[in-house]
C-alpha cells in the first residue's frame, strides 16, 4: 500500500512537472509568434512607406500637404479621396447626379475614394498623361456594396452590373471608370458617354471612327502599362491589378 502511495506520489510529480514545461513552453512559443507578428507588420508598414515615397519621387505635381498626409496613410490597402490629393484629376462623380442609368443620385455627395496602392498608380498616370496634353476624368470610383445593390436591383445585368452577392472591384476600391479630357477640360471623343450599355461601347466593336478608335487605345494602353486590366462591354471601366484581392466595402463617406 506504501509503496502503491509512493509510486503515485513520484507518477504525479513527474507529470505535474511535465505539464508545466508545456505550459511555459507553449507560453513562449505564442509569445515568439506575437513578436514575429510585430515585426511582419512593421516591415510592412516601412515597405508600405517605401512604395508611397518612390511613388510620390516620380509625382512632382502634388503639393506637400498631400504628400504628407500620403504618408501618414497607414499602409496600401487604405483609403484615400483622390480629390483630395491632386488638383489635376478631373471629377464628374455621375452617381452623386441623377445623371446616370439608375435617374437618381445614390451618392449623398461626391467623393472618389480608391485603396491608396490604385491612387498612386493614378497619380502617375495622369502626371505622364498632363505631359501629353490630357487629364484623367473621373465618373465613379469606390462604391459602396449598399450602392451596389441598389443597382443590381433595378438592373440585374452581369454583363454590365456586377452581382452584389459576389461583389464589384468598386466595392473593394479597386476599379474606376474614367474618361480623357484635353488641356481646356473637354472630353474626348469616345464614340459612347459613360454607361451606355450597347454593343458601341464594347471594347471589341470597330464601326467607329479612327479618332475615337485612337482616343479609346490612349486611354487602355495608358492604363494597362501601368497594371490596369479591362472589362470586354465597358470602354470606361479599369481595374487595378490584385484589385480583386481586397475584401467588400460597405462604408460611406461624410458630407460636409
Ligand atoms: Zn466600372
Amino acid at each position: 500500500m506504501r509503496t502503491y502511495f509512493l509510486y503515485s506520489t513520484l507518477i504525479l510529480i513527474v507529470f505535474g512537472s511535465c505539464h508545466k514545461d508545456h505550459t511555459e513552453l507553449k507560453q513562449t512559443i505564442q509569445d515568439k509568434k506575437e513578436k514575429v507578428n510585430t515585426l511582419n507588420k512593421e516591415l510592412n508598414t516601412h515597405i508600405d512607406k517605401a512604395v508611397v515615397l518612390d511613388s510620390l519621387i516620380s509625382i512632382r505635381s502634388i503639393s506637400y500637404l498631400n504628400k504628407e498626409s500620403l504618408l501618414n496613410s497607414k499602409s496600401l490597402d487604405s483609403f484615400v479621396n483622390l480629390e483630395h490629393l491632386s488638383d489635376d484629376f478631373v471629377f464628374d462623380l455621375k452617381y452623386a447626379t441623377a445623371d446616370n442609368f439608375l435617374k437618381q443620385a445614390v451618392y449623398d455627395c461626391t467623393a472618389c475614394y480608391t485603396r491608396l496602392r490604385t491612387a498612386l498608380v493614378l497619380l502617375k498616370i495622369n502626371h505622364e498623361l498632363k505631359d501629353k496634353g490630357y487629364r484623367i476624368k473621373f465618373f465613379d470610383c469606390y462604391r459602396p456594396l449598399d450602392v451596389q445593390k441598389k443597382m443590381w436591383e433595378i438592373y440585374p445585368n452581369p454583363s454590365y452590373i456586377q452581382n452584389p452577392a459576389k461583389g464589384s472591384i468598386h466595392n473593394k476600391g479597386g476599379a474606376v471608370d474614367i474618361t480623357l479630357v484635353d488641356s481646356l477640360g473637354a472630353e474626348l471623343d469616345m464614340g459612347t458617354p459613360f454607361d451606355h450599355f450597347g454593343k458601341e461601347a464594347h471594347r471589341d466593336y470597330t464601326e467607329l471612327s479612327e479618332e475615337v478608335i485612337a482616343n479609346r487605345k490612349l486611354l487602355t494602353d495608358i492604363m494597362i502599362k501601368h497594371g490596369f486590366w479591362t472589362i470586354r462591354t465597358e470602354w470606361w471601366h479599369f481595374n487595378h491589378l490584385g484589385g480583386s484581392q481586397n475584401k467588400v466595402e460597405n462604408f460611406t463617406w461624410d458630407c460636409d
